[in-house]
């Protein structure tokens, strides 16, 4: 063990990881190959660079993302300050203006006398020294190739093709069916049945429907194994219904009718909160994707918890990797954190590098890990990437449908997202305490 932390990547994560380790008074060294090198999305000089849209979602804690940035407050998130520093007007969005955001958290950094700034590219780490892993989706080549020897074969992935998620409570079960094919698998699955009319319709929607653009680095032949369902829909009318959404073995228990296509649902966590649809990555815009719901029987009123997406994205199996404190099982000097571990958005990588930076500097000052409650939206997302074991692992963003669920039922909406921020807000008060004692 040395004097100092390494943190590689001073994107949005790396930037938080480093601020809480220096808080400690320990020696961090901050790696960054910008501004001597940028991918295709990075465009400024600047650390902690917002690469899209310049809004960190509401700040409404009617929402996850609102409760997030609550939990984060209360952590001294550094990219939570920046960003209330510098908002710009966005009605009940925290949007800000990017270059001052950022220059903000260039300033922290660079002005910190426990962080040294050290722009280059890491390929690799050095054994034995604590390090955080915080490269982003978009990390460079030589270290993709590391990481993916270091994790093994087969636990690192490059590009995400993700079908959207729904949240349980909001499908219609009058309409859905629970049946597995043949009756192999019990009740697993929910299955939302069309006829022939309703499929003729999906299809018009699909061939119509607006497509997000690939940028330039996102090349289209990576997704021939992992075909979106508005592509399949243009190889012809049928194709869908021979694949996806293939009715075989299914018959719906209340009509004894066999459906002309179904779309099956299979739950995405283990407290059956939320469920994906099977086999439907798409590259539809947002909006789109929510006019499609209506066209499905059983979701027209579906809540997405997380839309689909398809893109160019490095990240890690973590649930095989990393452990909820976001250390790398195989050797616990290393950490992970940010989007590189399958959370998916500026919030929620900024706060898994507030997690891994303060574990980290735990493991060198030799303290007990810092263990985020799963009533927490931090502790939730934490659960997710290293404790998913539902099926093939996919990024995940903030959303009521990761939280522990409620002890008593409520059917008052409101009461019940008003009990959610209360109960996340209370068990990250108390951590925030634990962590001021450790000083
Ligand atoms: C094109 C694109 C658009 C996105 N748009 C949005 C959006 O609008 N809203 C949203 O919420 N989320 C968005 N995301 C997802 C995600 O929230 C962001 O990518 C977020 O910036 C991730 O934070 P991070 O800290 O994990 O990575 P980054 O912010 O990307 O930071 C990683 C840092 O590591 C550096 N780095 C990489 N490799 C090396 C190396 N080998 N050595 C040294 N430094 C290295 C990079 O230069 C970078 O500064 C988008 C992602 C992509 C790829």
């Amino acid at each position: 063990m040395t004097d100092h932390i390494d943190v590689i990547g001073a994107g949005l994560a790396g930037c938080e990881a480093a601020q809480k380790i220096a808080s400690f008074g320990i020696k961090t060294r901050l790696y960054d190959i910008k501004p001597s090198k940028m991918s295709d999305a990075h465009s400024s000089g600047g650390l902690a660079e917002l690469v899209c849209s310049n809004s960190l979602k509401s700040v409404s804690l009617e929402n996850a993302s609102g409760i997030l940035k609550e939990e984060m407050q209360l952590l001294d998130s550094i990219v939570i300050e920046s960003a209330y520093r510098n908002r710009v007007p966005a009605g009940n969005a925290l949007a800000v203006d990017r270059d001052a955001f950022s220059s903000y958290i260039t300033d922290a950094m660079v002005k910190n006398e426990n962080i040294e700034v050290i722009c280059r590219e890491v390929c690799s780490i050095d054994p034995g020294q604590i390090t955080v892993i915080a490269t982003g989706p978009l990390t460079t080549e030589c270290f993709s190739a590391f990481i993916a020897e270091l994790t093994g074969l087969g636990n690192m992935y490059f590009y995400d093709a993700a079908s959207p998620i729904v949240m349980a409570e909001s499908i219609d079960m009058e309409t859905a069916f629970r049946a597995s094919r043949y009756g192999k698998g019990g009740e697993d699955y929910i299955n939302c049945p069309m006829d022939e009319r309703r499929y003729g319709l999906f299809m018009e929607f699909l061939l119509s429907a607006e497509r997000v653009n690939p940028r330039k680095f996102e090349k289209r032949d990576i997704f021939e194994g992992c075909m979106p369902v508005e592509i399949m829909a243009s190889r012809g009318y049928d194709t869908l219904r021979f694949g996806p959404l293939k009715p075989i073995g299914l018959t719906d228990p209340r009509t004894g009718n066999k459906p002309f296509a179904v779309v099956q649902l299979r739950t995405e966590n283990i407290s059956n909160t939320m469920y994906n649809l099977v086999g439907f990555q798409t590259n539809l815009k947002f909006g789109e994707q929510k006019r499609m719901m209506t066209l499905i029987p059983g979701l027209e009123n579906a809540k997405i918890a997380r839309y689909g997406v398809m893109h160019r994205n490095t990240y890690i199996n973590s649930p095989e990797i990393i452990d909820r404190t976001c250390a790398f099982k195989a050797d616990p000097n290393i950490f992970f954190a940010g989007q590189i571990t399958g959370v998916e958005g500026y919030l929620e990588s900024a706060a898994t590098g507030i997690a891994a930076g303060l574990n980290a500097a735990m493991r060198f000052l030799g303290k007990e890990p810092v263990l985020f409650a799963n009533e927490t939206l931090t502790g939730a997302l934490l659960e997710y990437i290293s404790g998913n074991r539902s099926h093939v692992f996919q990024p995940m963003n903030a959303n009521f449908g990761i939280l522990k669920p409620l002890e008593e039922t409520l059917a008052d909406k409101r009461k019940k997202t008003e009990m959610y921020a209360e109960r996340a807000l209370r068990a990250m008060a108390k951590t925030a305490d634990g962590i001021r004692k450790v000083f």
